[in-house]
């Protein structure tokens, strides 16, 4: 009853579909023996369908339907060199016929040379996208000259924030967690996902589609982004308030449901982690699915450190919702290639 409440709420919020939905719900056999926790249920969120798809395509669909709202031909988005979300939010604007300019920014510490030319990088000028590339300290002011160019020229374009994190894109999560709770239904109950957070969007989602429909899942924000815990979970408590309005059904969020997973940053975003590429290396071996070491390999190392440390122990069945990244692993071939 809380669920069809919470599908008729989100049901009435306009939608563009661009994803392929709904995303597969797979056991991971072999990594769970060999982990020897619970059994691990992946949610396939690397399987949106847009160009090796990830977690950005379900945000877009709501965020380009505002666009479209809003009466603007022109999306401006921003992200790292290796952003997967610029280069969804490319391939999305392809497909539904919006021009798409990418301000990146040099805000990862890694001087390989395919790292500025490879990956999603690639992928998006292949796409069609205007990539505007600058210096960490240089992009604010990038940002802001090009959306005054772009609004004195073709007219004020739709501005996507990072990550697509806001409360229009948090819907795309809060849309999975409904998704997701109706296949769990059939096997096991749904008790704790796991997934790397960064920009918030899809913690800020699930928290919000979970309690809309009343369930009390533990949402664990594997922290791949940010140290600083406290600002984290107040961009959470603001975006989820904000996307329930006034006609949300079921419970708004208390801070007690944000749970965000420190430890495995390592040295910083981008960077990648010893455990981030060891995970990354197991899973490819043993379930023949792909992580990256930027984003779901941190979040399979945090999930399988709280395995061996017991965290877990009284769990039968949890999920990790894989939200893509594959597209970035050419740029650390460095790390990653042949030896
Ligand atoms: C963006 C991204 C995330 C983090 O999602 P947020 O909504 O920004 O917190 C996780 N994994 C991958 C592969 C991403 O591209």
């Amino acid at each position: 009853m809380a669920l069809e409440e919470a599908w008729a709420w989100l049901d009435a919020k306009p939608r563009l579909p661009l994803a392929h939905l709904p995303t597969r719900l797979e056991p991971l056999d072999r990594l769970s023996q060999e982990l020897g926790g619970p059994r691990i249920w992946c949610k396939r969120d690397d399987c949106t369908g847009l160009a090796t798809g990830g977690n950005k395509t379900r945000k877009l669909e709501y965020l380009l339907a505002d666009a479209r709202r809003a009466g603007a031909s022109t999306v401006v988005t921003f992200g790292g060199v290796q952003s997967n979300h610029a280069r969804q939010t490319a391939a999305a604007c392809a497909k539904a016929g919006f021009d798409c300019h990418l301000v990146l920014s040099r805000v990862v510490d890694w001087r390989h040379p395919a790292y500025e030319r490879c990956g999603n990088v690639q992928l998006d000028r292949l796409l069609g996208a205007k990539v505007h590339l600058f210096d960490a300290d240089q992009t604010a002011d990038g940002a802001l000259a090009l959306i005054q160019e772009l609004a004195n020229g073709e007219g004020a374009p739709y501005v996507i924030p990072t990550g697509g994190s806001n409360a229009v894109g948090a819907l795309g999560y809060a849309r999975a967690a409904l998704e997701l709770a109706v296949q769990c239904e059939e096997h096991f109950a749904l008790t704790d996902v796991f997934h790397a957070t960064a920009s918030a969007g899809t913690q800020s989602g699930l928290l919000l589609g979970f309690g809309a429909a009343e369930a009390a899942v533990r949402v664990h924000g594997v922290q791949v982004y940010s140290p600083d815990r406290a600002s984290f979970a107040a961009t959470i408590s603001g975006m989820v308030a904000e996307a329930r309005g006034e006609d949300a059904p079921g419970r708004p969020l208390e801070d007690d449901d944000i749970r965000i997973e420190q430890g495995y940053l390592g040295d910083g975003y981008g960077i990648p982690t010893a455990a981030g590429l060891e995970a990354v290396g197991l899973v490819a071996r043993l379930e023949g699915l792909l992580l990256d070491p930027v984003y779901s390999g941190k979040a399979m190392s945090g999930l399988i450190d709280q395995i061996a440390t017991g965290a877990l122990r009284d769990r039968s069945d949890v999920v990790f919702l894989h939200t893509g990244g594959s597209a970035s692993l050419p740029a650390y071939d460095d790390v990653l290639g042949a030896p």
